[in-house]
């Protein structure tokens, strides 16, 4: 499927409760979101890239996006980028295991919005609508950032999403925010 998002069906075969949930994730499309805005950031998201490949198999990249931070807009700016690709890894262990590499990579918590040397966030899992304390899909900025929607447009232009829009709906509203593509 090239730039496609039509839903791909997935099966819940246990509850939701305690945060566990098994699925079947073959075929599942899932998007991920990597930002940085300290140290060097381009290379803090290479390496994340090729961290996830452990658990995670891309298969599109967009291109890097320089972006202004939102909230606390005095720290420096971010780039960003989006990945698509497969897993094995059910919506909350993917969450796990992405935290977890932030951790490894040495990001340190500091307060909401603020300058961080990677951020990992799963921005759509198949079809999935979720959420709960620890996860919420698709990821509740998507429609409202210019930083995803611009390189989710790069490598998916026909997604759907929420009422059966297009991300060009989404993405244009969203015009105001600076984001550049830079390579
Ligand atoms: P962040 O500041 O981006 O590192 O995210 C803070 C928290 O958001 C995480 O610890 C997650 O529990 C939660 N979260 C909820 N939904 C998502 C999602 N789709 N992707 C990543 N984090 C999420």
């Amino acid at each position: 499927m090239t730039g496609g998002y039509s839903i791909i069906s997935f099966t819940i075969t246990e509850n939701l409760n305690n945060g566990k949930m098994k699925i079947n994730t073959m075929d599942k499309k899932v998007f991920l979101g990597l930002g940085s805005n300290s140290g060097k950031k381009i290379e803090n998201i290479d390496k994340a890239c090729l961290l996830l490949g452990n658990f995670f198999k891309v298969e599109s990249k967009s291109s890097y996006y320089q972006t202004e931070p939102i909230g606390m807009t005095e720290q420096d700016s971010f780039i960003n980028m989006v990945l698509s690709g497969t897993t094995d890894q059910e919506p909350f262990l993917l969450l796990k295991s992405l935290k977890k590499l932030e951790v490894e990579m040495g990001r340190k918590e500091t307060y909401r919005w603020g300058p961080r040397m990677i951020d990992l966030d799963i921005l759509f899992y198949s079809s999935m609508n979720f959420s709960d304390k620890i996860l919420t899909l698709p990821h509740p900025e998507v429609l409202n950032r210019r930083f995803v929607l611009e390189p989710l447009f790069e490598i998916a232009g026909n997604l759907q999403i929420g009422e059966k829009k297009s991300l060009f709906y989404y993405l244009n509203h969203t015009l105001e925010q600076a984001c550049e593509k830079i390579s």
